[in-house]
């Protein structure tokens, strides 16, 4: 059997202060903070992950938040929006309490036969909602999508249909904007990528507010060194494995520019502390631990509710 990509593991963006970024993901959106750690290349810097209740892959959402960041806008060769999926039934419900906590949204507005509203994260990235049949326990059931913007669809489809084995499920086009939309095989959480072309002339910008990479799931180490191989055959310049301690990662950029990620579903969130009480308290990787004391002094103060 052709092996296949499922879906997406993590979203990872950049955002200004830490603390109005928690408020939000945590308090408006309801996402569960599952780890508090720090960057791993730059650890006077926090790393933020927010998920379901159990941390499952296809619903992380990560955060550098850098306190100097400057503005940062998506263009083409950038992924431009993640989207979660929110259950059918309570997409009005959603919709309501927005409205009554006076938290601006754009919106409804149909995409492929489904109603997706747009919120603002606190650094102005959006943040999009989309009406999906899935039932979920938690208040989203992870992501539905991401958007890459392009300024050539052609070589990133071809990318993840070849390759991936995602297929091509829908097109739109409207006032300038054209659409592709790929799906993986299967149910998994985040399967669907959105190729977006745009006649707006536009220069993206890395900084608070944009995406900075999208990573995809492999099921295992091994079947991640197989998309290692897969990858490098097809002339894609792929990083070795690196431990990010709770997946291993490898990096390539895909044909457009956007900085793709394979990570694998283990070791998970609960590699590090009990599954209970994730994201409570700082985690640091063992090469970061003996200088604990001098991290948790440059870090700034961060209350979750
Ligand atoms: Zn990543």
């Amino acid at each position: 059997m052709t092996r296949t990509i499922p879906g997406l593991h993590h979203v990872t963006a950049i955002s200004g202060p830490p603390q109005a970024n928690v408020d939000f993901f945590t308090r408006v959106l309801g996402q569960r903070l599952v780890k508090k750690t720090v960057n791993f290349d730059d650890p006077g810097t926090y790393h933020l992950y927010y998920g379901d209740s159990a941390g499952s892959p296809g619903t992380i959402l990560t955060f550098f938040p850098f306190a100097d960041a400057g503005p940062g806008r998506a263009g083409p060769g950038m992924a431009s929006a993640y989207a979660y999926s929110v259950p059918a039934g309570q997409f009005d419900t959603w919709m309501e309490r927005l409205a009554g906590d006076a938290i601006d949204f754009d919106g409804p507005v149909e995409r492929f036969g489904s109603r997706v509203i747009t919120l603002h994260d606190p650094d102005g990235a959006p943040v999009e909602l989309v009406e999906t049949g899935r039932d979920a326990v938690d208040p989203t059931d992870g992501f539905h999508s991401v958007t890459l913007w392009e300024r050539d669809i052609a070589p990133t489809a071809k990318l993840l249909t070849d390759i991936f084995g995602y297929a091509e499920v829908g097109h739109e086009a409207l006032d300038g904007t054209e659409r592709l939309r790929l799906k993986a095989p299967g149910d998994a959480r985040g399967a669907v990528v959105d190729l977006m072309r745009s006649d707006a002339p536009s220069i993206g910008r890395q900084g608070a507010g944009s995406i900075h990479h999208v990573a995809f799931r492999a099921e295992s180490n091994e079947v991640q060194l197989e998309w290692r191989e897969k990858l490098a055959s097809a002339g894609f310049g792929v990083t070795p494995v690196i431990d990010r301690q709770y997946f291993n990662a490898i990096y390539f950029r895909e044909p457009g520019g956007v900085l793709f990620e394979i990570a694998t579903d283990p070791p998970g969130f609960a590699v590090d502390e009990p599954a209970e009480t994730l994201g409570q308290s700082l985690k640091l990787p063992p090469q970061y631990e003996p200088l604990r004391d001098r991290i948790e002094a440059v870090l700034p103060p961060l209350k979750v509710a």
